[in-house]
């Protein structure tokens, strides 16, 4: 297959392009903003000039494709492993949630049982419910398909101590929804895969770059394989014959190509399309009924330091997690507040949102009390990922037309498609490998984590 053209330069456009590359196609990425990274990268602050992340991005140890193609783009060793997860819970010291001894799936009971923060009954009820999930398997959160993660909660007899200090906080990070809205085999998949079925998959690594400056190698590489990346450059629509795309029309004239992998958001997508091609394609019906959820991110900077360790969970609080991201010359700390599924937070001023988070960072970090941040940045970004809620699998759609019928040489790539994973990195550059496969011929997805031996023979996958 001849000439390839993406749209879209976020990690599924960036993974399909370096795949092409890879297997001596000359894949043509096209990307409107100047830079590479979509959701996933950094912006200078124009009131500081600083290079700021557009949020922090956490990666697993479960998300093999992301680590693949970081491992292709020679930015592994920019990726900080933390195996531990701090849990704060004043007025005592704060929680430590880490693999001990034990086999995967049993390797955080030792120091699960020592958690502070949740009483006895607290952890027989999270016991049972991972127990239903490891005996479930896969295919027994499949069955789960249109009910929410709580319902799971309820009928597995959760505390609510439970539901509101580790479950919710868990989830809501993962899958940007609460228990109340999330459709249950997407949270149960977090748990599934990232924290029981490999001592390593929950392991949660932070970049100690910028973001942006991850894919710095991805234009030489596509560059030297013969294709192009050409940012600043903005799709209008996609030419269509009535039974193949013929080109993508941008603000600077018209792309042609054999193949083409779209890779934007379904809302853009929906707006890249014509009504024939809709009619001509089933994947492209639903796209608008896709539906989003928020993120907010915050970055504050202190006169000195509050935060004594990478990060924190807060439970119970609505400031879900903080990160340490270090202290200046002047003995500045720099911290980064995350808040999922922020619907509530998107209309409060910069001011409002400062003073909610500072609390929450007095409520975990004593050293806080009194000491109003120095600065506030805030980032609302109110589609960041589309809402996993039940219904949401019916209208994801596969990269590539299916044997009903559809336009055959346009392939879907983007976190949205129907990956099987949560809105993450991982399922973009998942569906960036798999369009690429689809173009190629051949290839895919990089294997899962290999599963424990115990996990396996009780009944996980
Ligand atoms: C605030 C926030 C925090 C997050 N935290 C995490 C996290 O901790 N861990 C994690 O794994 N995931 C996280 N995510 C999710 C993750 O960022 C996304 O799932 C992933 O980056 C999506 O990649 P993508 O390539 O599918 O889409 P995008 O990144 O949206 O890329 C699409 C690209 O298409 C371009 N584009 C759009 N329209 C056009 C057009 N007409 N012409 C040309 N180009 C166009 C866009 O500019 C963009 O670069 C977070 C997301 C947000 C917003």
């Amino acid at each position: 297959m001849s000439r390839v053209v993406i749209v879209g330069g976020g990690l599924a456009g960036i993974a399909a392009a370096m795949r092409l590359a890879r297997n001596g196609l000359k894949p043509i990425l096209i990307e409107s903003r100047k830079k590479l990274g979509g959701r996933a990268t950094s912006f200078i602050d124009p009131r500081t000039n600083e290079v700021l992340d557009n949020c922090q991005h956490v990666v697993m140890g479960c998300c093999t494709n992301l680590l693949a193609l970081y491992s292709e783009l020679g930015v592994l060793d920019r990726i900080q492993w933390h195996g531990a997860t701090y849990w704060a819970n004043p007025p005592h010291a704060h929680d430590r949630l880490q693999a001990g001894w034990f086999p995967a799936p049993t390797h955080f009971t030792e120091s699960f049982l020592k958690l502070r923060m949740l009483s006895v009954g607290d952890k027989v009820s999270i016991a049972r419910a991972m127990w239903r999930l490891i005996r479930m398997g896969r295919a027994g959160r499949l069955a789960w398909r249109g009910r929410t993660f709580l319902e799971f909660l309820i009928e597995t007899r959760q505390t609510q101590r439970a539901c509101e200090l580790f479950w919710e906080p868990i989830v809501v990070s993962s899958c940007n929804l609460p228990c109340s809205r999330v459709d249950a085999p997407c949270a149960m998949q977090v748990m599934q895969e990232g924290f029981l079925s490999h001592r390593f998959a929950s392991a949660m690594g932070l970049s100690t770059v910028p973001l942006l400056s991850l894919y710095d190698a991805a234009q030489s590489k596509i560059e030297a394989a013969g294709g192009s990346v050409r940012l600043g450059v903005s799709a209008q629509s996609l030419a269509f014959d009535g039974r193949r795309v013929t080109g993508v029309v941008t603000d600077e004239g018209l792309v042609e190509g054999a193949s083409f992998v779209i890779a934007v958001p379904c809302d853009r997508l929906d707006r890249l399309c014509s009504e024939s091609m809709k009619k001509a394609d089933r994947r492209l019906q639903h796209l608008a009924e896709i539906r989003h959820s928020p993120i907010l991110g915050v970055h504050l900077v202190y006169a000195s330091p509050v935060l004594n360790t990478p990060h924190l969970v807060l439970p119970g609080r609505p400031t879900q997690w903080l990160f340490n991201k270090g202290t200046d010359s002047n003995g500045r700390q720099m911290i980064h507040a995350v808040i999922s599924a922020a619907d509530d937070w998107m209309e409060f001023s910069e001011s409002e949102i400062a003073r909610r988070v500072h609390e929450d960072v007095q409520w975990a970090c004593p050293k806080a009390v009194g000491l109003p941040p120095h600065s506030v940045r805030s980032v609302k970004e109110r589609r960041a990922t589309f809402a996993a809620i039940p219904g949401c699998h019916d209208l994801r759609p596969s990269a590539r037309a299916d044997a009903l019928g559809g336009i055959d040489n346009l392939v879907l790539a983007g976190d949205w498609c129907d990956t099987g994973w949560p809105a993450t990195m991982e399922g973009a550059v998942r569906s960036g490998f798999t369009a690429a496969a689809v173009c190629i011929g051949h290839g895919g997805q990089e294997p899962d984590l290999p599963i424990a031996p115990l996990a396996r023979w009780m009944g996980l996958r």
